[in-house]
């Protein structure tokens, strides 16, 4: 079974998100637990908390089917102590949120080696900053995301997830998401049913299928291998419904979350409506 949903808002507090997931139809969502673009953020508060849960429970959606994700200023590939720390603390706190929440994984873009390192050591910085995060919390999955490989991020390709597992210490905490936009833009075909047939068996050759935790499915503005990170509606970019017709069909991605991040959110109850009318 599939379980199709958005990045929603939180608006008014956390506690808010599966109300608006549930009002477009969606059976899984995505939300940031702070605002995503600031480094501190006020704690949870015992109503934000007991709200979410509430909330959740109500509209019957599971806490495995919901995908947070981390704020956009967190590098957890770092080439300098300074900002190292600083992400590393930021993440560890997005981390606890998740379990205050009652909420089982934390999507995140790998991290970004700004120049002053190779991708390898970015790569192993990543995976050291996972094992400290895992240390300290419970039952909270790193799921880390594949990128478009803009500027100077790393997780373009399915070897980095790779490399990054294999340096984790508890592999049964770590997982990955793959942006539909994302590995398109970063040279990945899913135009038609054959180049989704070899993309995925590429990454399950490469990470595994075991390893996958969620899916963001997005069309893409920029064509083939721009590295370019712009999403577009589903169907209205380059990629086209055949890709999302081939994921909705295929049991390797069932019971996990797989969430627009499109460009117009007036129609996600649209876009939801019409992926499961692919199914079959
Ligand atoms: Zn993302
Ligand atoms: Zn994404």
């Amino acid at each position: 079974m599939k379980y199709v949903g958005a990045h929603v808002s939180t608006k008014g507090g956390v506690q808010n998100a599966p109300l608006n997931a549930e009002a477009i139809g969606a059976k899984a969502f995505a939300l940031f637990t702070k605002n995503q673009r600031r480094w501190h953020a006020k704690p949870l508060t015992e109503e934000n908390i007991e709200g979410f849960k509430a909330n959740l429970a109500r509209v019957g959606i599971a806490p495995r089917h919901v995908l947070p994700h981390d704020s956009y200023l967190i590098n957890l590939g770092h080439p300098e102590a300074e900002g190292l720390k600083k992400s590393r603390d930021a993440f560890l706190d997005e981390m606890q949120r998740c379990m205050q929440l009652g909420l089982e994984r934390l999507n995140f873009h790998p991290g970004s080696h700004l120049k002053k390192e190779s991708e390898d050591d970015c790569l192993s910085r990543v995976a050291e900053s996972i094992n400290l995060a895992l240390q300290q919390t419970e039952g909270v999955t790193a799921v880390i995301e594949t990128t478009a490989g803009q500027g100077t991020n790393v997780g373009y390709r399915f070897e980095h997830l790779a490399r990054i597992i294999e340096q984790v210490d508890d592999q049964s905490r770590v997982g990955v998401c793959i942006d539909t936009c994302h590995i398109f833009v970063a040279g990945y075909d899913l135009r038609t049913a054959e180049a989704c047939e070899q993309t995925f068996a590429e990454f399950d050759s490469v990470v595994g299928f075991d390893y996958l935790r969620g899916m963001h499915l997005n069309d893409s503005k920029p064509p083939l291998g721009a590295r370019v990170d712009r999403h577009q509606s589903l169907g209205k970019g380059e990629i086209g419904w055949e890709a999302f017709r081939y994921i909705m069909n295929d049991a390797r991605f069932d019971d996990i979350p797989m969430v627009l991040e499109t460009v117009d959110e007036s129609i996600w109850a649209e876009e939801i409506g019409a992926l499961y009318g692919l199914v079959g």
